[in-house]
């Protein structure tokens, strides 16, 4: 069993999974950036010092001792004058008795994280069951099914519900075959950094899978008018402002 300081770290760590390119640290998170969003006192030198005394070690303890994919490695320096520059401390690859220049075996513990079902260890989040199919070859597909499914809170279930699983944008539905309809919810300010859009419902329109993968690639331009409207469901602009600012639409 992880203690709350563990488990408050897993939690940050999965809800930044939607933001990772595995082959790019750069989307990873920092010890420092870790640190400050748990609200921890800096208790060492360092950071990453500070932040293994206060929940990394026993997370990274227990993922190995359970045998769960080595998700702690998602938090690497990225100080330029670290001698770890853009990948984990020492101490990770140490933990599984690897060397610190393993770094395929490093950016696999990564792949399965995206894929992994961490929902039973969190508390903090909603998450529901998804059909998964999980290709390890293709990250992004993988990112994009982990997306899904950390989204699919109460607002998306709300929002969803009022537009009758419609396409805000098309009006199509998918009808599954047991009659359930089928839709996405798309935050239009996208959550975890850099957006940190808000989670709430006039930041959310209702989508099918398409419009979907649009928004977030960031292929069409949004505007209120394109929108099909639902009474409960106010759509604020300033969300759709940073939309079209952000992808330059
Ligand atoms: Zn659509």
């Amino acid at each position: 069993m992880l203690s709350d300081q563990g488990r408050r770290l897993l939690e940050l760590l999965v809800s930044v999974l939607p933001q990772i390119r595995v082959a790019n640290p750069k989307t990873y998170i920092s010890y420092g950036t870790a640190h400050t969003q748990l609200g921890l006192e800096l208790m060492a030198e360092t950071y990453g010092r500070s932040l293994q005394r206060q929940g990394l070690d026993e997370l990274a303890r227990w993922t190995k001792i359970n045998g769960f994919p080595a998700i702690t490695g998602l938090i690497v320096n990225m100080e330029r004058k670290s001698d770890f520059y853009m990948q984990p401390g020492s101490g990770y690859f140490d933990l599984y008795e690897r060397a610190i220049d393993d770094f395929r075996w490093w950016e696999h513990e990564i792949v399965k994280s995206l894929s992994f079902n961490w929902a039973p260890y969190l508390i903090g989040l909603t998450l529901v069951e998804s059909p998964r199919a999980v290709d390890l070859d293709i990250p992004e597909r993988v990112e994009a099914t982990v997306y899904r499914i950390l989204r699919d809170s109460k607002l998306s279930q709300q929002i969803k519900a009022i537009h009758n699983n419609e396409c805000q944008i098309c009006g199509h539905t998918i009808i599954m075959p047991n009659g359930t309809r089928y839709s996405e919810a798309h935050h239009i300010q996208p959550l975890g950094m850099p957006h940190n859009g808000p989670d709430v419902i006039d930041n959310m329109v209702c989508v099918c899978p398409n419009h979907h993968v649009e928004l977030d690639y960031g292929v069409i331009r949004l505007s209120i008018d394109m929108l099909r409207g639902a009474c409960g469901h106010y759509i604020s602009e300033k969300y759709i402002d940073y939309h079209n600012n952000f992808y330059g639409l």
